[in-house]
């Protein structure tokens, strides 16, 4: 049976004000499993007028301790539901159950992270030049958040907007992607069993009018966005035109590079989960693999050897390593790249099409697919696919790593395989990116600021930077001199 959803707005569960609904499609099979609720301008105006009211009616009094417990009693809620969210992500978006199950233990572990920190965010008091001033520099939660996260990993790109946000005292408004939008929704139930007051969290869903309706109203105080550098381009320029802040969680085109002094069976590893780890369907995806001349007709063939032995099959069956392409569009995008990249003279050592055995052939599934003897100037090197799509591009010295790894507009991630120190730290300090990783790949954790330079977006997720960008400073100057001031000079 079709499962049929509503938006949760001001605490309470209901259709959109027209009634109308879009698909959600199980992208392993295309069948249209649920039915959700697009909200019309009416309804996000209901969804910001109904937290500004918790957000005034209380919210922001609330005490760090009360909004800590919340989010920890939150966090156990996920938890005690991982396995049902999980394979409700994987049906929606086709993520592997192996991926999106640990997905909910990182969930509840950037809740917990954030609930640790409710109660502790303190300013500064500051020292100043004149006698009999004090100086406190406070920091206030924005008021209402809108954000907008991306169909790839609904539950933990929600997560590391809405953790900071409660645990600095904001109330907020997401819109997910049309595409998947279903989780979002069920965690709205588990927050509403968590006891958080009506407003707090609210869920409208629906395509980029309704994303465009959110941001363009001048009852947001920020805008947090994940999703494609086009669109945060659109929100930058809609948010700017309010003059309202925003963070920008945008796309990749990761350099990952692999130096002849490399510990291969790892380097190898640690380049298959870059590209082929959520099929790729990931900002940080290692999509350019550059690798050191000695060894790279060894990781050409490795790769490929391995490429083609990967298990695709039903995301749901803990066995399958890799799913499907979330989506319609996406997975003739992605196919649509692998042609380029054919007519462009790349050398094809795996996969390159559709896969379509058996099981395979009713869902949205693309081998494995790697070129080699690639160029930095080809699309395939320019272009985030946001798919099972690996370039590798080879290169004699350091310097040259360098100089193609940052040739590129975006910014977001790099890998370095080495073991020699100097050369890694060396590295670290030229590529231009967010985040780097040493002799690892695709490792995230709560603690950690996440984000991106460039193309690839502004602001940073997670750690306490995550967690500042949640709030604003308010400067409070007490003067208790007890001096009669000149009206006419300011006071220094
Ligand atoms: P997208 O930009 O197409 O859509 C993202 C969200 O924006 C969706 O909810 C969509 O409905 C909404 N939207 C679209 N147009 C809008 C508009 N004009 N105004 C307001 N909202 C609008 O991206 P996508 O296809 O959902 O996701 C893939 C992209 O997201 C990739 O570029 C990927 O790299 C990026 N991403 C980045 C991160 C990160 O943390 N840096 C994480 C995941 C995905």
């Amino acid at each position: 049976m079709t499962e049929r959803y509503q938006l949760f707005i001001g605490g309470q569960w209901r259709d959109s004000a027209d009634g109308r609904t879009m698909p959600a499609v199980n992208p392993f099979n295309q069948e249209v499993w649920a039915q959700i609720p697009v909200a019309t301008k009416g309804d996000v105006a209901d969804a910001l007028a109904a937290a500004r009211r918790a957000y005034e009616g209380g919210w922001r009094q609330t005490s760090g301790l009360e909004r800590a417990s919340l989010i920890h009693r939150l966090a156990d809620l996920i938890d005690a539901n991982a396995g049902r969210l999980a394979l409700l992500e994987t049906t929606d978006n086709g993520k592997v159950i192996r991926e999106t199950t640990s997905q909910m233990g990182y969930a509840a572990r950037v809740y917990r992270f954030f609930a640790g920190y409710a109660d502790k965010i303190w300013g500064q008091v500051i020292p100043l030049d004149q006698k009999g001033v004090m100086d406190m520099a406070l920091r206030e939660p924005y008021g209402i958040i809108a954000a907008i996260t991306a169909w790839n990993s609904p539950i933990t790109l929600l997560a590391n907007k809405l953790a900071p946000a409660l645990a600095a005292g904001n109330c907020v408004v997401v819109k997910p992607s049309e595409h998947a939008s279903a989780t979002t929704l069920e965690f709205a139930k588990l927050v509403e069993q968590a006891g958080f007051p009506a407003g707090v969290f609210n869920v409208v869903c629906g395509e980029a009018e309704v994303g465009k309706a959110l941001v363009d109203n001048p009852q947001v105080d920020k805008v947090s966005f994940t999703g494609s550098p086009a669109v945060g381009r659109e929100i930058a320029a809609m948010a700017g035109r309010n003059l309202r802040p925003v963070t920008l969680e945008l796309g990749g085109k990761s350099p990952n590079i692999i130096f002849a002094d490399a510990d291969l069976d790892r380097a190898v590893v640690g380049a298959l989960a870059g590209i082929f780890g959520a099929t790729g369907q990931t900002c940080i995806a290692g999509s350019r693999l550059l690798v050191q001349r000695p060894v790279y007709e060894e990781v050409v063939s490795r790769l490929a050897e391995r490429a083609g032995r990967i298990v695709m099959g039903d995301p749901r069956d803990p066995a399958t390593e890799m799913g499907t392409a979330a989506n319609a569009p996406q997975f003739n995008r992605i196919l649509g790249f692998i042609e380029s990249a054919k007519q462009d003279g790349a050398r094809l050592v795996a996969g390159g099409g559709r896969a379509s055995d058996g099981a395979l052939a009713s869902g949205f599934f693309v081998q494995p697919t790697i070129f080699a003897d690639v160029h930095n100037e080809m699309g395939l090197a320019r272009e985030e696919i946001f798919g099972p799509v690996l370039g590798i591009i080879p290169f004699d010295t350091e310097e040259e790593a360098i100089a193609i790894g940052n040739d590129t507009p975006y910014g977001l991630a790099a890998g370095i395989w080495t073991q020699d120190i100097n050369r890694a730290m060396r590295m670290v300090h030229a590529i231009r990116s967010g985040v780097v990783w040493v002799n690892t790949y695709r490792a995230l954790a709560a603690q950690g600021p996440f984000g991106g330079t460039k193309d690839s977006g502004f602001g940073r997720e997670r750690g306490e930077q995550g967690l500042l960008e949640f709030t604003t400073t308010k400067n409070v100057m007490i003067d208790f001199s007890g001096d009669v001031r000149d009206p006419f000079s300011m006071k220094l």
